[in-house]
């Protein structure tokens, strides 16, 4: 039997969603984790309304949305007193909230979508040692403290902040800690909390970010004083109990289900891609979780990595599209620790003057739409359009203010026209009627992943695109 297309190292969120991505794609595949089973710890918490996309595309977020609790806006608190409650309705998508849902029963429902497909993960399986040729990678897998060796056309390591796959594939990054510390736990929460939206309390003893789950409340602490830092190893609920209570005493800790703490780590990959080896999810970003992006970033890396390793596959295109999967992601890795690093610093500052912008800040602009909307869409990651880019006309697709069509990403390239035409597509390429497009135009092609590519009106534009990018037109 010959090998899968492609090997997936880790099952975790990123892992998984890769897998189910390749299904629609049509591509083979193998997961392996070192592990012995999922996550059963809650971990990222928040599915952004991009990755509820790319879920709806995949056939299964109307059971995500049963499972997890919608999330409409964000409550800011200073030194106790509500400084203002910004909505997520300005999110550009039909999914205009944050969904909570554990990771844990995040990676249940993405190994229930795959064992739908007949695909189960290997547990256990260690990937140890990993070289290619221009045919193909060879890997050792250890199992049962036996290494066996396997060739695959690709491999894509999923396989977190310490990826064996990026190391021993030579990929570097570059990585610097926070001088910052967190306790975390899942707990039953009474009082002045809002249970719709996520709570943010600043204060200088150290913030507090509180996620409302189905039954239970994600509670962030920041820990910030030396009489604190010795309880961030084990920390008894009483502990955290007083802890929590000399920062807001408005609410009262009950069960504690889950605790860990955690300190930034920092870190973006130089590249993606080394030859038949790409890296994804934390493997190539970890950043601090301020605007939980970490899990959601890592599944929009396997939405964009998918449709490219498929058309490469079935020999529509050049291996060269694989070298966009690091140009697009990167740039997107880089913004994300830009920002969560930013609101890291904005939500723990001490310094009186950075304070009083922040709160002066957060009173008076919160409440302006157009700031509303910056803040809702970038942390929703809803205005990517991949501007760096040779496969997206971004100046045009900015203009257009339409950056991306959901309704028609899936696996093909799609393209609206106006009129009806008798031109020869590739088999790749579907062309869907529509009575108006922005800028005028008389065609828009979007990708398999929903973005924008280009606005044209003549159709030659559109050949003269898909040539310039090495796509076979036959
Ligand atoms: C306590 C905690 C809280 C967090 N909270 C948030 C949050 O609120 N919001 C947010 O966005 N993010 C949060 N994160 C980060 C989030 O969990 C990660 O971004 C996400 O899990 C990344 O998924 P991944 O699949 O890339 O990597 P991982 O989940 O780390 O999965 C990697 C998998 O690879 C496997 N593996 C590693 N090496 C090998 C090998 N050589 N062979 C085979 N398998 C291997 C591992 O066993 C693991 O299962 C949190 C993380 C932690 C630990």
């Amino acid at each position: 039997m010959s090998n899968p297309d492609v090997l997936i190292v880790g099952a975790g969120p990123v892992g998984l969603n890769l897998g189910l991505c390749l299904l629609k794609q049509g591509l083979s595949f193998r997961i392996i984790d070192k592990k012995s089973g999922p996550t059963t710890s809650s971990n990222a918490v928040g599915v952004n309304c991009r990755t509820m996309e790319v879920w709806e595309s995949l056939g299964f977020i109307d059971e995500a949305i049963k499972r997890g609790l919608k999330v409409h806006g964000t409550s800011l608190y200073s030194d106790s007193e509500l400084l203002n409650q910004v909505k997520f309705d300005l999110i550009e998508s039909k999914h205009d909230f944050m969904l909570a849902l554990p990771q844990a029963h995040t990676e249940k429902l993405l190994l229930e979508e795959l064992a739908k497909n007949g695909i189960t993960v290997d547990w256990e399986h260690e990937l140890t040692s990993i070289n290619q040729s221009p045919e193909d990678v060879t890997v050792a897998i250890k199992h049962n403290e036996k290494d066996e060796e396997f060739s695959y056309r690709w491999v894509v390591g999923c396989d977190g902040y310490r990826s064996s796959v990026r190391d021993l594939s030579g990929l570097t990054r570059a990585c610097h800690d926070l001088p910052l510390h967190f306790l975390m736990v899942d707990a039953e929460v009474s009082g002045e909390i809002s249970t719709s939206t996520v709570n943010i309390l600043f204060h200088d003893k150290g913030m507090i970010f509180m996620i409302p789950m189905r039954d239970s409340i994600r509670v962030v602490v920041e820990i910030s004083t030396d009489e604190e830092y010795k309880h961030l190893k084990t920390c008894e609920p009483d502990t955290f109990r007083e802890i929590i209570a000399k920062r807001y005493p408005k609410i009262n800790i009950g069960r504690v289900d889950w605790s860990s703490a955690f300190y930034i780590h920092e870190c973006l990959a130089d590249n993606y891609r080394n030859g038949r080896i790409f890296i994804a999810g934390d493997a190539s970003h970890t950043h601090s979780p301020m605007g939980g992006q970490g899990m959601n970033t890592g599944i929009q890396d396997t939405w964009n990595l998918a449709w490219k390793l498929g058309q490469v596959k079935r020999g529509e295109v050049a291996d060269t599209l694989l070298d966009s999967y690091s140009l697009e992601r990167r740039a997107i890795g880089h913004d994300v620790l830009e920002r969560s690093g930013k609101l890291t610093t904005m939500a723990t500052t001490t310094n009186p003057i950075l304070k009083r912008l922040r709160n002066f800040g957060i009173h008076h602009l919160a409440d302006w739409d157009i700031v509303r909307s910056k803040v809702a869409n970038g942390l929703s990651q809803s205005n990517i359009c991949y501007e760096n880019s040779p496969l997206v006309k971004h100046e045009q697709v900015r203009k257009s203010g339409q950056l991306k069509y959901p309704e028609y990403q899936g696996d093909k390239w799609t393209l609206l026209t106006l009129e009806d035409s008798n031109d020869q597509l590739p088999s790749y390429i579907r062309m869907i009627n529509v009575n108006q497009l922005p800028l005028h135009a008389h065609y828009c092609l979007i990708r398999p992943d929903g973005y924008t590519a280009m606005y044209a009106n003549d159709i030659t534009e559109i050949f003269e695109y898909f040539r310039k990018n090495h796509f076979n037109l036959k």
